[in-house]
């Protein structure tokens, strides 16, 4: 029973004093509250949080799951004390606060340990309450065993619950970041680990065809994938244990059950207080971070932000946006004019020593906005030049604005080096970069790092070919209905390998004495295993009269867009 009460005192703060209160003490708000202190010493600053602590690192959690971080101190980034002496910041923890009232701009806050409440006056109110993981009404969801990730307790009781009960297997419900973080983690602590998702792929984020290494790396580490199928309810053993039940109808026992299908803008508060609310259910806010109240701010994963490339509203629930949506919110309420940018979402995952990244626009993203002036290229490079030992390979697929070549996103996927080709080309889209500055980016080179021609650079290059018509590319989703000539120019043992159906094979090393036998009266699309060789007969062949086109990414992206059912 609570001995709840209202508002039977109003907090106010400093006479005189401007009054700061925040609410979520975690990435955006606590962001907010130093930004603003470093502007303004004369304000008042109080942030309140629901949890025992503020400013730590949810992006850690999984890893403590894993054991990795094995010290639950390193998760706290800063402690409340932190936050009073060295920046004069009020701290409230475990303080939930309750409801807006806008009238009378006060909160009213409920203390978590006595039950009782308060009202807060303010006259500025920051909202950054975060995102709250989904939670389907599905039975069986709330079973004990079954987990959500999102503070350090829910990190807590998933590493005592492995313990305690010697768990041996887990279903990850849902394959995004949160899910695929787990994964890794579980795997660490020697758990036999399956992914329920619903989509056909993993990484919703991705392509599907993008997303085909993942799979095939998380099958050879051993990892059960259950794609293209749901969850329909969650079932308690007679042993303890748990069944989840896919829609499907198969069975998948465990041990323990993460539920990681996404989270939704943690939005009440700001509904009830009714300020506006967009499509995607994030809080509405202008470039400076301002609600529909002009006297509230509201910054991370619970707002809508504009996404610079499709130029729409969207949500995204990442670290980096939410930290620099809080220093806008700051500067802002410091009187001063600094915007947000908005985002693209450039946004990384590792995954049993496989790195997943990407920036910007995806293929389906663009189609689902209506952008239909875009080309894209495949390229399969080694992270590092091929002669010297341990090159891996990235698959890399570059999207660009067609005529003008500006970069519209970028995926790609890999064992070493992936992140590093995604900021750079991150970094370009932010200074509304094209392709040809891509080709013309001067970036470190030596041996063991990466090539004279960066994969960065292959791709600049490569999209640059197909804009001034060196490289005409053949297009992937036409393959099932073209009538042109499917010529792979591989090696005969490697096209015994296996290729495309229907091609027929003339190696580069014979083309130049064979060409002659190719019809002239057909198209021809070329192919290789990574589309190099075959960008060199394009080449060729045109000079000699023909007309010819280059499938990007050759045989090795054929596998993939045949692995995610895009080709026959
Ligand atoms: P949060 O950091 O979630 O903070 C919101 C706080 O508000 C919470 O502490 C909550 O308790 C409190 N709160 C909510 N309502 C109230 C209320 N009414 N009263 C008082 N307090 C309230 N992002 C990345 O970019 N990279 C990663 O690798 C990454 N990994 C992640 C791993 C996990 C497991 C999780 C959960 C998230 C991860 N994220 C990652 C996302 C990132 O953590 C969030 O985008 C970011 O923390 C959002 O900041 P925020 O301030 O909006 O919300």
């Amino acid at each position: 029973m609570s001995n709840q009460t209202h508002s039977p005192s109003v907090s106010s703060g400093t006479p005189g004093s401007r009054r700061v209160l925040i609410i979520g003490g975690v990435a955006g708000g606590a962001s907010c509250a130093a930004r603003l202190r470093r502007l303004d010493e004369s304000v008042d600053i109080v942030m309140f949080d629901r949890g025992p602590y503020v400013s730590f690192a949810n992006c850690g959690l999984p890893y403590y799951v894993g054991n990795i971080i094995s010290d639950e101190l390193s998760l706290l980034v800063a402690s409340r004390e932190m936050f009073h002496e060295r920046f004069n910041i009020e701290v409230q923890t475990e303080t939930e606060v309750m409801s807006i009232d806008r009238s009378a701009r006060s909160i009213t806050v409920r203390n978590a340990r006595t039950g009782a409440s308060r009202a807060e006056r303010y006259d500025v109110l920051v909202l950054s309450p975060g995102a709250a993981p989904i939670r389907p009404s599905l039975p069986g969801v709330d079973l004990p065993g079954v987990f959500a990730v999102r503070t350090i307790p829910d990190s807590r009781r998933i590493r005592s619950w492995i313990a305690d009960r010697s768990a041996k297997a887990a279903v990850v419900v849902g394959g995004g970041f949160i899910g695929l973080e787990m994964v890794e983690n579980l795997v660490h602590r020697d758990l036999a680990v399956a992914i329920l998702e619903k989509l056909p792929q993993l990484m919703p984020s991705l392509d599907p065809e993008m997303a085909v290494p993942l799979t095939q790396h998380l099958g050879e580490k051993g990892v059960h994938l259950y794609l293209g199928d749901g969850l329909a309810r969650i079932e308690k053993r007679a042993d303890g244990g748990l069944v989840v039940v896919a829609e499907s109808g198969a069975r998948l026992p465990a041990d323990l059950v993460i539920l990681a299908i996404g989270v939704r803008p943690e939005n009440p508060l700001a509904r009830d207080a009714g300020l506006q609310i967009g499509p995607r259910g994030g809080i509405v806010v202008d470039a400076q971070m301002r609600t529909s109240d002009p006297n509230i701010w509201a910054v991370g994963d619970a707002v809508e932000v504009h996404d610079v490339l499709t130029g729409q509203e969207t949500v995204l629930p990442l670290a980096g946006p939410a930290n620099r949506e809080g220093r806008v919110a700051a500067e802002s309420i410091a009187g001063r004019t600094t915007k947000f940018r908005g985002v693209q979402a450039t946004a990384v995952v590792g995954v049993l020593d496989l790195t997943v990244a990407s920036t910007g626009a995806s293929e389906k993203g663009l189609r689902r906005a209506g952008v239909t002036n875009f080309q894209k290229v495949y390229l399969h490079p080694g992270h590092h030049a091929g002669y010297y030992p341990g090159a891996r390979p990235i698959h890399l697929k570059l999207l660009f604005s067609v005529p003008d070549g500006r970069i519209l996103g970028a995926q790609a996927v890999g064992l070493e080096g992936v992140e590093k080709r995604i900021d750079v080309i991150a970094t370009a889209i932010q200074f509304d970069g094209t392709v040809y500055d891509l080709a013309e980016a001067e970036l470190c080179y030596a041996p063991q790092f990466g090539a004279a021609k960066d994969p960065v650079n292959l791709a600049g290059m490569l999209a640059r070919n197909v804009l001034n018509e060196d490289m005409p590319l053949a297009d992937w989703q036409e393959l099932a209905h073209t009538k042109a000539l499917l010529l792979d120019v591989r090696e005969p043992q490697e096209f015994a390998r296996g290729h495309i159906p229907n091609a027929i094979n003339l190696p580069l090393s014979q083309m130049r004495h064979r060409y002659v036998e190719l019809p002239q009266d057909r198209d021809i699309w070329t192919c290789c295993g990574v589309g190099q060789r075959s960008y060199y007969v394009t080449r060729f062949l045109a000079q000699q009269g023909y007309r010819t086109r280059n499938l990007s990414g050759g045989y090795t992206t054929y596998k993939m867009l045949k692995s995610a059912g895009l080709v026959p």
